[in-house]
């Protein structure tokens, strides 16, 4: 099992180091300031096609920060963030022009409160790619039967559980197609009984090729699905390794004291 294990490894590493490698996030020399707090401090990282990352990381080191940054709900001051290619500036039009690209997760679904699921999943298909209704309706049936809640798409999202809210957030995010997803603690507000049936769905997404940054402190799931995990401190990137390396032969002080508090 151990020898598997290696080549998988390998296998894994020549696919990573091959010409074609193709960049979907590269973050180089990024710093953040919140006032005088200096919250993001020389982050480099890049994430290619297919890749899943976990972010961990105590309260406050700026994790959410970080992947806020990822679609421009933060600005920072110092360093570059391409996403497929763009780089996030001021611009307007490739701020658009990315967050079409980034299927974002929050803790608190953020769905729309005011319509039916079905409306929360068909109202970016038809109002920002243009497609026409009937369509954007199939393809929403087709997310939700695979997050395995089709029944619910004529019911307000106050009428979900938690559990449900977060697939639907899921399944609406996957109607736009996007590139990448981001994911902010998605399960760290559910009940215990909740976090699994989205963590399944996340898990199936993964083995599907999405690429994926995943902040949770759901260690298990970093352990089977992540092909890397960093863990961040004081804003910085204090250390990063695959899985098994990074739980069975932490480098730091910082990380063996998190993860015993996590596992
Ligand atoms: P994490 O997600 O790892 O818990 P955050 O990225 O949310 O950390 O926050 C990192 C630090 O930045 C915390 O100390 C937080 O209080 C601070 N912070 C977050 N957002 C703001 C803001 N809008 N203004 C000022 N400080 C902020
Ligand atoms: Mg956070």
């Amino acid at each position: 099992r151990q020898q598997q294990n290696t080549s998988s490894k390998m296998a894994d590493t020549d696919k990573k180091s091959a010409r074609d490698r193709e960049e979907i996030i590269a973050i180089s020399h990024l710093n953040k300031w919140f006032g005088d707090f200096h919250v993001l401090k020389d982050i480099n990282m890049t994430v290619a096609k297919g890749e899943k990352v976990v972010v961990c990381g105590p309260s406050g080191s700026g994790k959410s920060t970080l992947i806020r940054c990822i679609n421009r709900l933060e600005t920072h001051q110092e360093g570059k963030i391409f996403v497929n290619g763009i780089e996030l500036t001021n611009d307007v039009k490739r701020i658009d022009q990315v967050r079409r690209e980034v299927g974002m997760l929050f803790q608190n679904f953020n769905l729309f409160p005011h319509m039916t699921v079905l409306e929360n999943l068909t109202v970016s298909p038809v109002w920002i790619r243009k497609m026409p209704l009937a369509q954007a309706r199939e393809l929403a049936f087709q997310y939700l039967e695979r997050v395995k809640i089709p029944d619910l798409a004529h019911k307000y999202p106050n009428q979900c559980s938690g559990g449900q809210q977060q697939r639907i957030a899921i399944a609406r995010c996957l109607c736009m197609n996007p590139k990448v997803m981001l994911f902010d603690e998605p399960t760290s507000a559910l009940d215990p009984e909740m976090i699994k049936e989205v963590l399944d769905v996340m898990t199936d997404l993964a083995k599907s090729g999405m690429t994926m940054i995943c902040v949770t402190h759901e260690m298990g799931f970093a352990r089977t699905v992540a092909d890397r995990v960093v863990f961040m401190d004081g804003g910085e990137i204090v250390e990063e390794n695959d899985p098994e390396n990074f739980f069975t032969n932490p480098q730091y002080d910082r990380t063996v004291t998190f993860l015993s508090q996590v596992i």
